[in-house]
Order: C-alpha cells, then structure tokens, then sequence
C-alpha cells in the first residue's frame, strides 16, 4: 500500500474549487506555501534562485499554473515565461561561471497551462506557444523541460515534445514510473536521445493505467533508471527518495556518467541539506523552483505526498 493513507483525499481536494476556497483563505496557509513555493513574483523569486546558484545548484523554474481554460490566461503564461527566461538568463550572466557544462537554468512547464485544454484547437494552442518559449530559450541558452501531468494529458504532451525536438532537440520531457507504460516510453524516448526528468508520479491516477503500490512505483522507477542511463538521453533523476537516490549514484557509477551526463533533480523546500550534501560530493543537481500565485495544486500534490508534509500544514495552522 501507499505510504500515505490520505494522498487520495487529499488529491481529491487538490481538485475542489470550494477545498481551494477555504485553505487560499487560511492564514497560516501562507507560511506552508512559503516553504515549497520561492514567491508570487519574479522580483521574489530571482534572489532564491540566484542563491541557490551561488551555492553550486542548478536550477528548474516553474511559474505555477495548470489547466487554463481561458485564452487570455494561456497567452498570460506566455508573456510571464518570456520576461522569466530572459530575466534567469540574465541572472545568470551576473554570476561567476560554474563547472557546470550544461546551463545552469531551465525552466520548467506544463502544456495544461499553455492551451492544451482550450477546445478542440487546445493541443495545437499549447504547442504554438511552447515554440514561442523554446525559440526564445534557445537564443537566452536557458533549457526547457516539459512537466508530467494527468495521464489524459501524457500522449498529446508526449507527441508535442517529439516533435519540437526536431528543431529544438535538448527540450526535455518527464517521465512519470507510476504509469504501467514508463518503461517502455523510457526505451522509446532515449534511444531518440531525449532528455528524460524520470519522477514517480504525483496526480490521482486509475488502476487501469497506474500502479499502486509504492513497492510496483520504485520497482518501476529502478527499471527505468537502467534504460535511461543505458539510452542516449540525458538523465534527470528526480526523487528524494534515499533508495532511489542510490540507485541512481550505483547507476550513474556503473554507466560511467557524471556530472554533465546526468543529473539529480529535487524540489524547492525538501530535503534541502541532502541537496547541499549531494553538491558537496561533486553530484550535479538541479532544484524545480515553483512560483507564482497559483500554487494551490502544487501544494496539494506535495501534502498528499507525506504525512509529515501534513503535519507541517496542520502545525502551521494552529500556531500563531
Ligand atoms: P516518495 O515516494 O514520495 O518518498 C520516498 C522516501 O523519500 C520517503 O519515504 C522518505 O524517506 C524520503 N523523503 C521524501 N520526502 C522527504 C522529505 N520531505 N524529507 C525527508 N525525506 C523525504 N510529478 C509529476 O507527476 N510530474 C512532474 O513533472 C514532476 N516533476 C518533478 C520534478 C522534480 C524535480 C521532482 C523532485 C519531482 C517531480 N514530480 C513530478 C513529483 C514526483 O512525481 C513525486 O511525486 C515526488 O518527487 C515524490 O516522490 P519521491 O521520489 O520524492 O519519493
């Protein structure tokens, strides 16, 4: 069984307007989305990002938001996107050159929050402007990974990508284990050398589809592990997982890969001493920074991932 009893309660809330009502109202609800998300602006997010730089990090930047349903909020993401890549590049130029040989900044996003649900000509919408973001990220040297999301989403968001890939082939993609294809959609991705984020998998998925058990996701994750470091991608391994961190240390070992080949990937707010303790060891890691003012499902998604997460919440709430 899942480790946490109350992920699909609380993935049921992540999906309830009036759920989202009452805890966007909570007070203390600012203090936890404090903790996982860098801010609601650019201007409050570019000195996290610029410190986690400073100190070794690389780093993912997701401006929040999923599922638009409303034209004007998809070109909305759009014009935030364009003014973020060019703000982290420039950001970037300010710091000291790294060892780092792949680029220090990327940002990540969701095809939901580019158009992909607008009607009939969503998919076509989401991938217009995914183009606009990767031409400019190109000229910016910014990377740009595309998030997983539902498993109604996977096949359109994976046809995008493959086909951006011919003229913008470092666009990485991620690969979600829980999924009871990931393995072979692993093989398939990175023998066309993609860049493969693989993660365990954070929404409320069918049987049909998904495994699970916590001990089916990881045997999952392991598997893909291997293709993946096998394959001709570049490996991101997302996970604060110890077993599945050492897995990909074993792996990376064995496959000779390191730091340019693959790298670790973790959130903003988890384990963040582990982090600094990875970089310590000469790993490459990469931090998903989200900002942004609508974290409402990302926070949601991180609760139902570990009980102590709801006890921080629940602690949160009754301090004053
Ligand atoms: P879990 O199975 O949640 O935890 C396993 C073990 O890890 C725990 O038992 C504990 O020992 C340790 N651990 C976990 N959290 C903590 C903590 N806070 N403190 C101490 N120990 C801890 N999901 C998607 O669906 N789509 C995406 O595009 C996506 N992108 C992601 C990008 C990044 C960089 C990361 C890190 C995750 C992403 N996720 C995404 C979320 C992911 O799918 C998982 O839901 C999430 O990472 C939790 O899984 P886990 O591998 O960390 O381990």
């Amino acid at each position: 069984i899942r480790i946490n009893p109350l992920r699909p309660v609380i993935l049921a809330a992540a999906g309830s307007d009036r759920m989202k009502r009452t805890i966007t109202k909570v007070p203390a609800t600012a203090a936890v989305v404090k903790r996982f998300v860098a801010g609601e602006t650019r201007a409050e997010l570019l000195p996290v990002v610029r410190e986690l730089l400073a100190g070794g990090r690389t780093v993912s930047v997701d401006f929040l938001g999923e599922y638009t349903t409303e034209r004007g909020m998809a070109d909305a993401a759009v014009t935030e996107y364009l003014a973020l890549i060019g703000e982290l590049a420039a950001l970037d130029r300010t710091l000291p050159d790294s060892a780092s040989t792949v680029p220090r900044v990327e940002v990540s996003l969701k095809l939901s929050a580019l158009g992909q649900f607008l009607g009939a000509d969503g998919p076509a919408i989401a991938a217009e402007n995914l183009h606009k973001l990767c031409a400019k990220a190109a000229e910016s040297q910014v990377w740009v990974t595309v998030d997983a999301e539902d498993h109604t989403t996977t096949e359109e968001t994976v046809a995008a990508v493959r086909e951006m890939r011919s003229e913008f082939p470092w666009l990485g993609l991620a690969v979600q284990t829980y999924l009871r294809d990931a393995v072979a959609r692993c093989r398939d991705l990175s023998a066309e050398g993609t860049r493969i984020r693989l993660c365990k998998g954070a929404y409320q998925e069918p049987e049909t589809v998904a495994y699970r058990k916590r001990a089916e996701v990881d045997a999952s994750y392991l598997e893909c592990l291997d293709v993946i470091m096998r394959g001709d991608g570049y490996p991101m391994v997302a996970t604060h997982d110890p077993a599945m961190l050492d897995a990909g240390l074993r792996e990376s070992a064995e496959k000779y890969r390191g730091p340019g080949d693959f790298e670790f990937q973790m959130l903003y707010g988890i384990r963040d001493a582990e982090q600094r303790r990875l970089v310590g060891e000469g790993q490459a890691l990469r931090v998903y920074v989200p900002y942004g003012g609508q974290w409402y499902g990302y926070l949601m998604r991180r609760l139902a991932e570990r009980p102590a997460n709801v006890g921080f919440f629940l602690r949160a709430l009754t301090e004053r």
